[in-house]
């Protein structure tokens, strides 16, 4: 892991130094005037992040995907969604639920649920993690079965699994200060189907469970100093370049998780483009709730039409594109921006 070579590091050169002062106290006791130290720079003190544990974040996504397509007002979404609640529970989180109905692009009334787990709920200083925990309901970027959901292993599956597996640590670990809440945003994939009409409210068809949050949030005055999504973040070979929207609402957030994975080791998935402006949860939720909010998510531009990989909104889109290398760099990558707020 990426933090334990940092802590290494550090460990030496901690031990180095000890080293030298060590020599300098039987120095004391000779004759010679030993000269005035310099005052050391000062040093900023990286704390490790505990390991981040990839099987456990796969077993995670293989457990949603298992439950079936989770789409609002199916059965396999609402075993899915008591699952998350005990999930999180079970890590140790005060975990509110909060149910609404949407409207979908086509009129269809969803029956969604937000789901957010707190840790230290009584601390004022918080950081929003997110994720949209249910599936497109159809495969209309495939060629065959257009109109059967998906499995989205990797959209809506894998940043749920990550932000499950994160939950477990926290739950796990009593050294961290801040508050943290891990949100899973329901009804993000209902948009407009490619085949659908499409007006200038075409935008505000996606996200209906992050919009419905931001305009309500689970607890009155709500607020975090910022937020991270984790969007199509387990695909092999995944591309998170920095995306628009969040470019323009939390930069120094990107930075922060851009420097992390790059300390980390982590450069092969994070580069340095910086990507048109997406529709996605964290444009709502620094637009509405005010919280900057940067989205860590597979998005090239190079690689048209849209650049979300080949297996985007296709029956693809299932285990087996999943990478527990991927699931590491981001995972490792986040609880070492938390563990270094
Ligand atoms: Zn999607």
């Amino acid at each position: 892991m990426g933090t334990r070579l940092m802590g290494r590091f550090l460990a030496l050169a901690l031990g180095s130094s000890l080293a030298f002062w060590g020599c300098g106290g039987a120095d004391s006791t000779s004759t010679k005037p030993s000269p005035r130290q310099a005052p050391p720079d000062p040093v900023i003190v990286h704390k490790d992040a505990p390991a981040f544990n990839a099987d456990s974040a796969y077993a995670y996504i293989a457990q949603q995907v298992a439950f079936g397509p989770r789409v609002p007002n199916t059965l396999e979404h609402v075993a899915c969604g008591d699952w998350l609640v005990a999930e999180l529970a079970r890590h140790g989180a005060e975990v509110i639920e909060q149910p609404g109905l949407v409207r979908a692009f086509d009129g269809t009334i969803l029956r969604m649920r937000n789901i957010i787990g707190q840790f230290r709920p009584e601390n004022r200083e918080r950081i929003l993690l997110f994720a949209h925990w249910d599936t497109r309901p159809f495969a209309d970027k495939d060629t065959l079965r257009q109109r059967e959901p998906i499995d989205g292993a990797n959209d809506g599956g894998s940043g749920v699994g990550i932000l499950l597996e994160i939950a477990r640590i926290i739950g796990a670990d009593s050294t961290l200060d801040v508050g943290i809440d891990v949100v899973f945003f329901d009804a993000e994939d209902y948009g407009t189907p490619e085949w659908g009409e499409k007006n200038q409210n075409t935008a505000l068809t996606w996200c209906l469970g992050s919009q419905y949050w931001a305009n309500q949030p689970h607890r009155i005055g709500y607020n975090a100093k910022y937020g991270i999504l984790l969007d199509m973040v387990g695909a092999e070979g995944a591309v998170f370049n920095k995306e628009g929207t969040s470019m323009a609402y939390a930069p120094s957030i990107v930075k922060r998780l851009w420097d992390a994975a790059d300390r980390l080791g982590y450069g092969e998935f994070f580069k340095r483009d910086i990507t048109p402006e997406t529709i996605d949860d964290n444009l709502f939720v620094s637009e509405f709730a005010g919280i900057p909010s940067a989205n860590i998510v597979h998005y090239q531009v190079q690689v048209l039409p849209m650049g979300y990989g080949p297996f985007h909104h296709t029956h693809a889109d299932n285990l087996s594109v999943i990478s527990k290398e991927t699931l590491d760099a981001v995972g490792n990558t986040v609880l070492d921006v938390i563990w270094n707020d």
